[in-house]
């Protein structure tokens, strides 16, 4: 069988929402988020177009609402929009009627946008509920990308776990729902954010170069040792957006594909992963 590594680009648009849902809605808490519409997307848009490459966006409806124009540059670049949720809070978060309102509120945005319904949803903050699977397929979702329980391989995500503590874990069953996994270690987010308040001091400012060089080994890892294989990178347009930042994504871009990566958008990377199962 011929090998092949399938590289997922996904861009999590959240802009000023993340900010706004977390009270920080000073003018400069906000610029940081509309560093994203206004010069890391456009930046992003045309690195990918220069590769020739498609790539999903996980856009909350804050983002959709409020940034309608960005948003539209984005669809008419061929790019996949996703789901995230409509406020930027977590479905952990929330009541089980929150949840499905922000689900639903959300994809009318997505419809009125691209004229179909999300097939993907990403969690803000990666914190799903015990009800998030089970509303995804409600609503007729046919992803999500917010686990970690693997790497390279995509798997079924399952509902009706019963964990208590004190007690062994009962697993509930896994669904129809295709779980893309992610991991903090292939988000941009977490290495380079500074974060300063009276409580959070996350140093962040990360050397581009070396964050880099972890990227561009988690894929040369799956290269060596899977026949087939995906590989999710989240970035932020305001975080990754910026100078160092978009010249070492570039270099990604460029080792992985020098070394054979397939770039596609995950809802055709979960396509593939179907039609190989069956
Ligand atoms: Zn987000």
């Amino acid at each position: 069988m011929k090998k092949r590594h399938i590289v997922c680009p996904t861009f999590d648009f959240d802009a000023i929402s993340g900010f706004v849902a977390r009270g920080q809605t000073t003018p400069s808490w906000l610029s940081r988020g509309e560093f994203g519409p206004r010069a890391g997307m456009p930046r992003l848009i045309a690195l990918l177009k220069k590769y020739g490459l498609k790539s999903t966006w996980f856009i909350p409806g804050h983002t959709l609402e409020t940034f309608p124009d960005a948003c539209e540059t984005v669809m008419k670049a061929g790019h996949e929009i996703a789901h995230h949720g409509w406020t930027h809070r977590p479905p952990a978060s929330l009541t089980r009627e929150e949840e499905e309102a922000e689900l639903v509120r959300a994809n009318e945005c997505i419809k009125r946008l691209t004229g179909r319904y999300a097939r993907g949803y990403r969690s803000p903050a990666w914190d799903l509920s015990p009800h998030s699977v089970e509303l995804f397929l409600k609503h007729g979702f046919v992803y999500d990308s917010s686990l970690m329980g693997d790497d390279y391989t995509p798997y079924y995500a399952r509902t009706g776990d019963v964990i208590e503590l004190e007690k062994p874990a009962v697993f509930g069953k896994p669904t129809k729902l295709v779980e893309m996994p992610i991991h903090w270690a292939v988000d941009d987010a977490p290495h380079f954010e500074f974060v300063r308040t009276e409580t959070v001091n996350r140093v962040g400012l990360m050397n581009a170069n070396l964050v880099g060089e972890n990227w561009i080994n988690d894929y040369l890892f799956m290269r060596r040792n899977t026949d087939w294989g995906i590989l999710t990178y989240t970035c932020h347009p305001y975080v990754i957006g910026r100078g160092a930042r978009i010249m070492m994504l570039e270099k990604v871009i460029r080792t992985a594909a020098k070394n054979g990566a397939v770039f596609m958008t995950m809802e055709d990377a979960v396509a593939e992963f179907k039609k190989r199962k069956a």
